[in-house]
């Protein structure tokens, strides 16, 4: 049998959700046919916490100590991992570093791999147990613990990968390959099929975190094929560039040719200024200069002491009057003594400079011609951004520029070098992406659980939510204890006094339809026919069936394939709200004030709103992102109430019964029988008028109970159905003498115009806002609750806006892709109407 090494990073560990999913996908590897070795990082930012505890404690943490803590972190991902394999019924062991015999040299925080001596893991293999390995760290000659440097569970898995001759070793992480440039950073950044060991080597080294540089040099060295993928792709099929990154050895490309762009934040400049050498001719000056600067005792004394300090150097220049180091900050944990060490060796002859990042463009043969660097550099200059130092190499051309247009420098030289992807990056992009992208999650909420929120796996996407709030640069933002997440779109605008307002969806589906295994069918450019959905062709979307798709010629709508739910209701929400989000953070120049945002849990059951916390949420008010046909606002809701009527009887056995029975089931069935039948039903009603509507009975002779739905429009109007409720089941119960009747009332929620008619504005905003985006504003009653019915009597004021979707709970659900824009436009609109209309 083959083995494959697979290496899960922290991101697809990082809870026990993301645990069974990583455990599902090495037994389906398994069952594939292979033997399987998994490396496993640390969960989530437990490396960073870590980090931070040992801060606590000393600024200078030693360095062996550091790696006893860091070892825990992996530790615990195998143990974890080894147990979610075993529950699938799959034979897993997990081992250290150390047990799996991985041997470094003994530089505590950054060693490196001398040797790998697998035999415990071959055992294993041979009695075919699936072997789990904590990543990142080894054991030295000296039986120390070590760590191999951030991101060193890649160098564990090639490491391993090499030493039991492995077909493949997977890299599988939250981005699904090698990309032009960091996803997060460059939208239209592309997915590389095939990249070259250099070429992955030299960006990972400038900064490309998604594969470590050490890891690929092991690789390049035994020749083993890396495929860089996400976790959630499938397993690697006849073509593993189609839908991931295979670095392996490849033909030499176009000499000059950029394959990508990198940038690395963490970086500090040591500057040593060297005594002058004015007064001399130019020539000789400088020449002097350079040779003065290598051999000038305090320049070897630099870095005799940068070495004992163990920090790693990038790059050093040397000019007539002084010598610059960049060195990474990336595995240097005693900053704070480098520096007091320089200080006290040096005093003001040695600078470090802490505003500068590197910015690398990569591919073989860059500096073949100047060219590149010509047009690397014109870019960055017309642009305003002043070049602090250049370094080349035959691969690479790095400019040292202000960290804080580190970014958009990113963008500026991936257009002017690989410019604008043809197909838009899946990663995150437009409303359509992110929306493709979440309804791949199963969310699916489940009534009958007992905990908060209902399933877990509604966590994984509220936490990829967070870190794409996160990554977006939004503030303040919080995943908490029950799942909700909150974000801040800080205020850009100089009024004082503006309110904060709020937008919020949910990300769980109907437990009513299935929600895993979503396949989104864009059906682009809609002409009105029939759209018949592959996966079952019973499932056939109709214009004549569906009046709105009228309005939806020339348009793309988006439906699942016919077995299972879309999940638009309410992931479209989500969508805008995100797509919304990126826009205001990228257009600081559109003046609001702070815009709140959060994603909820299980409103589907009920329970969207139980842990809401509206003074953290901090907003005067808020609008749910809910809601179907493009331009419509619902600020009004049924008033509800549920009532149980319990009619108590008296049982004996029937053979002895004459005289003596009440059957309480009769009652029951008199009562309901004497509901109006053409009136005040669900199905005999519309528009403003409300309903009773029995919906569950518990039946014996003893004792039968009645639950009733009452919904009015006015709270008002709730007393005189009940009062009507009541006078029936006494009509009936006195027809069983003997029999005695019991009422119950309890408070489901109320008409949210009761609160929202105090507070016009926020309808009146949102009315303008969708004037704004071209659309007519539809007001319409919702004829249910939403959310926000709730969040109004709770404080907060939440109308329900338009988001697009369609047939709601249904295999039939529909989005349509404009619709999801104008909402986008609306949201952004809304909040800078706020900003026009109030504060000072
Ligand atoms: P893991 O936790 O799985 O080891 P990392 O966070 O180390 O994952 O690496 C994945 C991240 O690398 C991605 O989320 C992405 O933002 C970032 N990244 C930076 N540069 C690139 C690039 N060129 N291609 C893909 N991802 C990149
Ligand atoms: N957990 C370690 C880190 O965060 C190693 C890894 O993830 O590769 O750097
Ligand atoms: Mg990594």
């Amino acid at each position: 049998m083959s083995i494959v090494v697979q290496k899960y990073g922290g991101s697809s560990v990082a809870d026990v959700a993301r645990i069974r999913l990583v455990a599902d996908r090495v037994m389906r590897t398994r069952q594939a046919g292979h033997d399987v070795v998994v490396v496993v990082s640390a969960m989530g930012d437990t490396t960073d916490e870590l980090l931070q505890l040992a801060k606590q404690v000393s600024p200078n943490p030693d360095r062996r100590e550091l790696d006893m803590l860091l070892t825990a972190g992996e530790r615990i991902a195998m143990a974890l991992l080894s147990m979610a394999i075993r529950e699938l019924g799959g034979d897993a062991i997990s081992f250290t570093g150390s047990q799996s015999g991985i041997i470094t040299n003994d530089r505590h925080v950054d060693a490196r791999i001398i040797e790998v001596r697998p035999v415990r893991v071959q055992d294993e293999l041979a009695k075919g147990r699936i072997v789990v390995i904590a990543g990142y760290q080894g054991v030295s000659y000296r039986r120390e613990v070590t760590t191999l440097g951030r991101g060193g569970s890649d160098t564990t898995a090639v490491a391993m990968a090499a030493a039991l001759g492995a077909e493949y070793c997977e890299i599988c992480s939250d981005v699904d390959g090698v990309y032009t440039a960091d996803p997060r950073v460059v939208p239209d950044a592309r997915r590389i099929g095939t990249l070259s060991y250099e070429e992955t080597q030299e960006l990972a080294e400038s900064g490309a975190k998604v594969l470590n540089a050490q890891a690929v040099e092991f690789a390049k060295e035994k020749g083993i094929a890396i495929f860089a993928r996400a976790t959630a792709s499938p397993l690697p099929g006849a073509d593993p560039s189609a839908d991931g990154t295979v670095v392996r050895r490849h033909p030499p490309r176009q000499p000059g040719t950029v394959v990508g762009v990198a940038s690395e934040r963490d970086v500090l400049v040591v500057q040593a200024f060297l005594p002058s050498t004015e007064r001399k001719g130019r020539l000789s000056t400088e020449r002097e200069g350079f040779s003065r600067a290598i051999n000038s005792p305090e320049g070897l004394a630099l870095l005799a002491l940068l070495d004992e300090h163990r920090v790693a150097g990038k790059q050093l220049h040397v000019a007539a009057d002084r010598l610059t180091l960049v060195v990474s900050r990336e595995n240097l944990h005693a900053e704070a003594s480098v520096r007091n060490a320089l200080a006290d060796r040096f005093g003001s002859a040695v600078r470090v400079d802490d505003a500068l990042g590197a910015l690398s463009v990569v591919g073989a043969g860059i500096n073949a011609s100047f060219e590149n660097l010509r047009r690397g550099s014109n870019a960055l200059m017309a642009s305003g951004v002043s070049i602090a130092g250049i370094a080349t190499s035959s691969f690479r051309i790095t400019w040292m520029i202000d960290r804080a247009r580190l970014d958009e420098s990113v963008r500026l030289l991936h257009r002017t070098f690989i410019g604008v992807s043809p197909e838009p990056c899946p990663y995150m992009t437009t409303v359509l992406d992110r929306f493709l992208r979440y309804v791949a999650y199963d969310t699916q909420s489940d009534p009958q659980s007992t905990t908060y929120p209902s399933t877990s796996k509604q966590l994984v996407l509220l936490r990829d939510l967070a870190a794409e709030f996160e990554s977006l640069g939004l503030t303040d933002v919080r995943v908490d204890e029950f799942g909700y997440v909150m974000a801040t779109v800080p205020a850009t605008t100089t009024k004082r006094d503006v309110p904060t307002i709020g937008f919020i969806a949910h990300v769980d589906t109907s437990p009513e339809m299935p929600g895993a295994g979503v396949k989104p069918i864009v059906h682009r450019g809609y002409d009105g026919r029939d759209l018949v959905l592959p996966d079952d062709l019973t499932a056939v979307l109709r214009l004549a069936d569906n009046p709105p798709l009228a309005e939806q010629i020339g348009n793309d709508i988006v439906t699942a394939s016919g077995t299972t739910l879309l999940g638009a209701d309410n992931k479209a929400g989500v969508a805008e709200i995100m797509t919304a989000a990126a826009y205001l953070m990228a257009h600081p120049e559109l003046a609001h004030g702070p815009v709140r945002l959060a994603f909820t849990p299980d409103e589907e059951v009920g329970h969207g709103t139980d842990h809401f916390d509206v003074a953290r949420f901090g907003a005067v008010c808020a609008y749910t992102m809910d809601g179907g046909h493009r331009g419509e606002i619902q600020d009004e809701s049924f008033s509800a109430d549920a009532m149980t009527v319990t009619f108590n009887g008296f049982n004996t056995h029937p053979g002895y019964a004459r005289g003596r029975m009440v059957n309480a089931i009769k009652i029951a069935a008199a009562f309901i029988d004497s509901l109006p039948h053409d009136a005040l039903s669900p199905e005999t009603t519309g528009d403003h008028d409300g309903f009773v509507h029995p919906y569950v009975v518990q039946a014996a002779v003893d004792r039968t109970s009645v639950r009733l739905l009452v919904r009015d429009f006015e709270t008002a109007g709730l007393k005189d159905k009940e009062a009507l409720l009541e006078r029936l089941a006494r009509e009936a119960a006195a027809a069983y003498p003997g029999s005695r009747v019991e009422f119950a009332v309890e408070e489901s929620y109320r008409n949210m115009k009761e609160v929202l008619d105090r507070h016009p504005a926020i309808a009146q905003h949102a009315r303008e806002a969708i004037r704004r985006a071209g659309l007519e504003p539809r007001t319409h009653p919702i004829r249910g609750g939403t959310d926000g019915c709730r969040l109004s009597f709770m404080g907060l004021p939440t109308p329900n806006l338009f988001a697009g979707e369609h047939n709601f709970h249904s295999r039939l659900e529909w989005v349509s892709v404009q619709d999801m824009e104008k909402a986008v436009e609306v949201i952004v609109h809304l909040s800078q109407i706020w900003a026009e209309r109030t504060g000072s």
